[in-house]
């Protein structure tokens, strides 16, 4: 019941977590430097929505350890359960929150059921197999069955209630699992890195397994390689990225056919991408400018939307305004950044109204953002707000995607497209390391405290406002390279 760690040879509900989302992640939990941990925003959003579901679930503050558990308290919070599985295996959980249940225990005429809160729209196995493991360590604990499991979700905005029938089944799948998580972790060296390699970038091991990446030339490191064009590039014995670069085009195409047309499209490209990786080269890929947009602008605005995707809520609208000389030259020294920020209970038609105020000033300004978000979320927005189709279709064409033009105009030496990817081979700097999407949303989080009248640290705010600020300069780092390339031709 103490607040000691583990013994080095249990295994947890943290663990088997963490297994199920990637076997490498255990293994690096259990054996690596824990100094090459980097911290992730993604815990803490989680620990957050989990604190407002238990908070709508349960308003009594719960108690606290097996004194709680005792005394009949509602819900139950810091009760570490111990036991043992199939082989022996030493069994550990510290769920959440336990919630009191009609029952029969050796506590009393009641019972407890473990609770958990999930982050996202589905329940996971990710969800279950942890609460299982703590229903069945629960089970002995109190000495009464555990019938059902309860997963909570909404992040405390509508509470969303899963209950999960704690059957045959579930145990089985959970002995299974923990079998192969024991045998993962006797291993001598990691398993291979997850086949899925966006789940990395919410992993505090994505450092270690970045390097290790591209240290082996791994063909996830392949810019338009997910898990499943891996595993028939793999198929076809292509391991990693020197593979594919040393590939014939044609050839690999194919050979791609047979899992599908589109996958024979696509193999040239592949082979041509790992090549300018190899090579680090970047290549044009069409003739004419790749911003035509910008050769009369008398100005741009830069774009950029801070989201919290659980609330479908975006909170801050960012634009730069960057004017320009009279010689032609954008005139930096005179941007400006106007946020407006939106508060939920503000409403949308209130939103839209600043937005278009905003934007009607500078109506012959290309809007320039990076992917489709922005230019979704205007033309969905203006569409709920039944602005007539002429001023929307005019919108959408101020709209440009640099991301998209970037894709459609060149071929560039880097492993990804994405905004800090590309910003950052053309050297620019974030001015605060480190920060991305989920980092703001924490800092909207804790900047929108417990109200209006008990708001968080002004700072949080700050940095909101300087991170979407340096996200639309990012934007203007790239598009600037492009205009200046499409004016030498
Ligand atoms: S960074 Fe990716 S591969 Fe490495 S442990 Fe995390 S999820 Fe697995």
């Amino acid at each position: 019941m103490g607040d000691t760690p583990p013994a080095a040879n249990v295994l947890t509900d943290r663990l088997l977590r963490s297994w199920l989302r990637c076997r490498r992640k255990a293994w690096l939990d259990r054996h690596a430097d824990p100094s090459d941990r980097r911290w992730t925003a993604h815990r803490n959003l989680q620990l957050d929505d989990q604190q407002r579901c238990f908070v709508a679930l349960l308003p009594q503050p719960p108690g606290h350890g097996e004194a709680a558990c005792r005394s009949g308290a509602k819900g139950v919070v810091g009760l570490r359960l111990k036991g043992s599985g199939p082989a022996d295996m030493a069994l550990e959980a510290h769920p959440p929150l336990l919630l009191k249940v009609p029952g029969e225990s050796r506590w009393g005429r009641f019972a407890y059921q473990p609770v958990l809160a999930r982050q996202g729209r589905r329940l996971t196995r990710e969800h279950q197999l942890p609460l299982a493991l703590s229903a069945q360590l629960l089970e002995s604990e109190q000495q009464a069955p555990v019938p059902e499991l309860l997963v909570v979700g909404g992040g405390g905005r509508r509470l969303e209630r899963d209950r999960v029938p704690f059957t045959a089944g579930l145990k089985r799948q959970l002995t299974d699992s923990l079998r192969k998580l024991a045998q993962d972790l006797q291993r001598q060296s990691p398993p291979a890195l997850a086949a899925d390699r966006r789940k990395c970038t919410l992993c505090c091991w994505r450092g270690v397994c970045g390097e290790e990446a591209s240290a082996q030339g791994h063909l996830s490191e392949v810019s338009g390689i997910g898990a499943k064009r891996r595993e028939m590039l793999i198929e076809l014995g292509i391991e990693g990225l020197a593979d594919l670069a040393a590939a014939d085009p044609d050839q690999l195409a194919s050979r791609m056919e047979r899992f599908g047309d589109q996958h024979g499209e696509v193999a040239r490209a592949l082979v041509l991408q790992a090549r300018a990786q190899r090579d680090n080269l970047m290549t044009r890929l069409t003739e004419g400018p790749a911003l035509p947009e910008l050769i009369e602008a008398p100005g741009v605005l830069l774009y950029d939307i801070e989201s919290d995707p659980d609330a479908r809520h975006d909170f801050l609208h960012g634009f730069v305004r960057v004017p320009r000389c009279s010689d032609g030259r954008w005139d930096l020294d005179q941007a400006r950044y106007h946020p407006i920020l939106v508060l939920e209970h503000h409403g949308e038609a209130r939103c839209w109204q600043r937005l278009d105020r905003f934007l009607s000033q500078y109506r012959d300004w290309p809007i320039l953002h990076y992917g489709e978000t922005e230019s979704l979320a205007l033309r969905r927005m203006g569409q709920r707000q039944s602005v007539p189709d002429v001023q929307l279709k005019h919108l959408q064409e101020r709209l440009i995607d640099v991301h998209a033009r970037v894709r459609r105009s060149w071929r560039l030496p880097l492993s990804s497209y994405g905004l800090k990817s590309v910003a950052s081979w053309q050297g620019f700097r974030w001015s605060l390391p480190g920060a991305d999407g989920a980092r703001a949303l924490l800092w909207w989080r804790q900047w929108l405290g417990e109200g209006p009248r008990r708001r968080g640290s002004r700072y949080a705010l700050r940095w909101i406002l300087q991170y979407n600020r340096d996200d639309c300069l990012a934007t203007w780092a790239v598009a600037s390279w492009m205009a200046g390339q499409d004016a030498t031709g």
